[in-house]
């Protein structure tokens, strides 16, 4: 075995890579680029060599770079992780030549499996079934055309060297296949600086079902299960589970051998991913549509079903060890699903976002593995993957793996840029996806439900943040007390208080409405009014930010994450956004953004409205801040005067930075 591995990749896989290498008794190296300085990963890793700029091409892409850190840093072996440099047969070729060894297929089998048309045209070869199409060189877009009007519409369009559902159209008429090719084409030359395409028949629907496999250098070519990965966006898995459910098992074992029969036709060795289509309900047809020569994202669920882990496994087959296991030792118990949690907007076709963490709150061990590159108050960059966690669920079957992922999203918050929490947990509720009925159109069917979020907030997450609000008062104003005099007979801790109001005020803003509670102390809890009629409510809080929430003597459990002016209240996995407006300033219209003068997220001055010294008066328009391809207005929450405007166009501001300095006026006296 190996005593030091260099991990050339960030975030969560390079964490997950570093905790097997060190539960194994290896010394681990990390790679950053100036965005990742203190990024979870680097601080992990034992040592952390810079690599470059913040943009991948420049760091985590460059293979002269990264073999640098490595022969520096005395590494012996290499892991690519997934992404990035994970695939390119150059790199492989790179380390071996700097002697060191590339925990990975070797370059041929990279390469023989990178066109996606040539590994269609081995796996004919190998006898394993493939999507009905054409993968010929000729590029003619007459020749493409004509191949798809065989094919019969609706086609897909593929970049053959594609990958993350880039360069991909659906045609489904004669008349849009020009335009759809071209345009195709325009986003693989982009992406991979490659327009070559190959032609499918559009397989509706469809379910996603992979195998993993795994070879070592002795010969030995196995699977380990299947995978189903079919709660798809944008052509881009969310959330994957093992087994896949509802396979016969003769269609389980023909993909199986298909796979490593695919594995063994390019001499693969390592960690493998054969993927197929396979129509729903059809008793033994499959199609190859690609092998991916790496660890997939969605590993831990094949971990969770066999108990093994499979990082340890590329080491041990890298290091020249046999596969730990055979074939029929292999069990397989009870059922895993992953759930990817992304900094991204659902709402906005999945728009990801960036931003810091400014509070997180994953689930707990005892509800789910989680697989996370970043911690509470890191950022979010623009620059890669906006991926949070992968939470990861097990159950002794199907059934009570979602219901683990329910509870699992339900202990989970973020108060920080908008993600896709609150669309998880309306998979995992939904019946469909309960009864196992799923393919790649799932999301898209069930896309009004899925987006749909409660119209109204609840009294209980309301009440919560109420709650939470009022005992955050209560013990900053003990710790005051405290500070002032410990020895007082006022610092005795009573909760009765000399001139205590009857009623605390509290004013806070929800989902675009504002609601202006009253708190009146009753008993060990509190009365509360404001929220649809009046009610008595308590709270019990832990560290982590769980909470139960007791309105009427019904006891709730949710998630409370408390910092600044905000608060997020997680229910059920919907995520409640709230802020607490002063009850003394004047109300603020709706545009007014909390009255704050800083820039909402990191983005871009587009424009500035003012100058100093101007006259502005309640609601003027400011300054606007392009963030995320939107547009924010920043306006004055109060009438004034510009004392100071602190960037100009074409700036970069960073998320809170103060964009202007208004002095308070009184409002000039109507004439
Ligand atoms: P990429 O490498 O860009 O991820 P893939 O070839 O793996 O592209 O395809 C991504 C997804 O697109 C698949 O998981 C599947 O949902 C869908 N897909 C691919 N090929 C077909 C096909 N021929 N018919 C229907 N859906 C397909």
């Amino acid at each position: 075995m190996f005593r030091k591995i260099l991990i050339a990749n960030r975030g969560e896989i390079a964490c997950r890579i570093i905790r097997t290498a060190h539960r194994l008794g290896l010394a681990a190296v990390a790679v950053y680029s100036d965005a990742d300085r203190a990024a979870a990963h680097v601080a992990l890793a034992d040592e952390a060599w810079p690599i470059g700029p913040p943009p991948a091409r420049e760091s985590y892409l460059d293979i002269d770079a990264i073999i640098a850190a490595a022969r520096a840093s005395g590494a012996e072996a290499v892991h690519p992780g997934y992404g990035f440099l994970s695939e390119n047969a150059a790199f492989a070729e790179a380390c071996a030549q700097a002697g060191l060894v590339f925990i990975g297929p070797p370059p041929a089998a990279i390469r023989a499996m990178g066109s996606k048309s040539a590994a269609k045209a081995l796996m004919l070869a190998a006898g394993v079934p493939v999507v009905p199409g054409y993968h010929g060189d000729d590029q003619d877009p007459d020749r493409l055309a004509a191949e798809a009007h065989r094919l019969g519409f609706p086609v897909l369009i593929k970049a053959v060297a594609g990958g993350g559902g880039r360069g991909m159209r659906i045609v489904a008429d004669a008349q849009e296949f020009g335009a759809a090719l071209a345009a195709a084409r325009r986003e693989a030359e982009g992406a991979f600086a490659d327009q070559h395409m190959l032609i499918e028949k559009y397989i509706e629907p469809a379910r996603h079902v992979e195998i993993q496999v795994f070879a070592d250098r002795q010969g030995h070519a196995i699977d380990l299960f299947d995978r189903d990965c079919s709660i798809q966006r944008r052509h881009q898995k969310v959330i994957e589970e093992a087994p896949a459910p509802g396979l016969g098992a003769e269609l389980r074992r023909s993909m199986a051998a298909a796979a490593v029969a695919a594995a063994r036709a390019v001499g693969y060795v390592g960690a493998g991913t054969v993927e197929f289509i396979v129509p729903p309900g059809a008793a033994d047809a499959f199609f190859f549509i690609e092998m991916n020569t790496r660890l997939q994202v969605e590993h831990p669920v094949t971990e969770a079903i066999t108990g093994l882990d499979l990082v340890e496994w590329q080491l041990r087959v890298a290091a020249g060890e046999e596969l730990p296991l055979a074939r029929k030792e292999l069990r397989r118990r009870g059922h895993a699903i992953e759930a990817r949690l992304y900094a991204e907007d659902p709402e906005r076709e999945f728009l990801p976002q960036s931003g810091r963490l400014r509070r997180l709150r994953l689930p707990p061990a005892e509800l789910a593995r989680v697989d996370s590159g970043v911690r509470e108050g890191d950022t979010i960059s623009p620059y890669y993957d906006p991926m949070i966690a992968k939470i990861v669920v097990w159950g002794e079957d199907r059934a009570a793996a979602v219901g683990r992922l329910r509870r699992a999203l339900a202990a989970t918050a973020v108060l920080g840029p908008a993600t896709n929490l609150g669309f998880l947990a309306r998979v995992a509720a939904h019946p469909a996806f309960a009864e196992g009925a799923i393919d790649t159109g799932f999301i898209e069917r069930h896309r009004a439900a899925l987006l749909a979020r409660p119209s109204e907030v609840p009294a209980a997450a309301i009440a919560a943040a109420a709650l939470h609000r009022l005992a955050a008062r209560a013990s900053a104003a003990r710790a005051a007390q405290t500070a002032a005099d410990r020895f007082s007979p006022w610092a005795e801790n009573s909760g009765w208080r000399l001139g205590e109001p009857a009623a605390q005020e509290l004013v806070l803003s929800a989902a675009g409405r504002s609601y202006r509670l009253a708190a009146r102390r009753c008993g060990p809890g509190w009365q509360l009014e404001g929220v649809r009629g009046m009610f008595a409510a308590a709270l019990t809080l832990a560290d982590d930010g769980a909470c139960r929430v007791t309105i009427d003597g019904v006891g709730r459990s949710l998630v409370v994450l408390d910092e600044g002016d905000a608060l997020a209240v997680s229910l059920d996995g919907e995520t409640w956004v709230m802020h607490e407006i002063d009850a003394l300033a004047p109300p603020a219209g709706e545009e007014l953004g909390g009255g704050k003068l800083t820039a909402p997220m990191p983005g871009k001055v587009t424009s500035v409205l003012v100058s100093r010294g101007s006259r502005v008066a309640r609601g003027d328009p400011l300054i606007v801040v392009e963030a995320m391809k939107m547009e924010h207005t920043i306006r004055a929450p109060v009438a004034g005067i510009v004392a100071a405007i602190r960037y100009a166009a074409g700036d970069l501001v960073e998320e809170g930075a103060e964009l202007v300095a208004l002095e308070p006026a009184a409002p000039a006296e109507p004439g």
